[in-house]
């Protein structure tokens, strides 16, 4: 059964691959599944969920991240080798480092609380009416 994360949990990921791994230390500041074109280029899905946390509380512990500045001050972090999207960060949002729920070892822990940037939806791709739906952005941190 899956746990909700508080302070001393430890939650790992990685890619496909194996070559990129990551460890989160506590529970993310906030999740959402975010439907905009951008994630959707970024990884070839209909949409993508993000766990966000304190940059200081994620660390890669194996391999490196390669980056990639998807719009000005956006960075996206993925590995070389298999591709996976790996992580997200913005410079007019500095302090936050998000990683890809679906990339955690076990993704149930972090599922998102919300929808964001759902005027990008895809129409063939349903929304989900338990969680608040915002058009852009929820709040300037998320
Ligand atoms: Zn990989
Ligand atoms: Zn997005």
């Amino acid at each position: 059964m899956t746990q909700s994360p508080d302070a001393s949990t430890i939650l790992t990921g990685g890619c496909l691959c194996g070559a990129v791994r990551y460890r989160a230390t506590g529970a993310p500041n906030a999740t959402s599944l975010c439907h905009c074109d951008s994630c959707r280029r970024a990884t070839g899905g209909p949409s993508l969920a993000w766990a966000i946390f304190p940059e200081e509380a994620v660390e890669i512990v194996a391999g490196t991240l390669a980056i990639y500045e998807s719009s000005p001050g956006v960075e996206r972090g993925f590995c070389a080798r298999c591709g996976t999207s790996l992580s997200y960060t913005r410079a007019n949002r500095p302090g936050l480092f998000d990683v890809t729920t679906a990339s955690l070892d076990d993704p149930e822990a972090c599922p998102p609380s919300k929808e964001i940037w759902t005027r990008e939806r895809l129409s063939w791709e349903a929304a989900n009416p338990a969680l608040p739906q915002f058009a852009r952005f929820s709040t300037p941190g998320s």
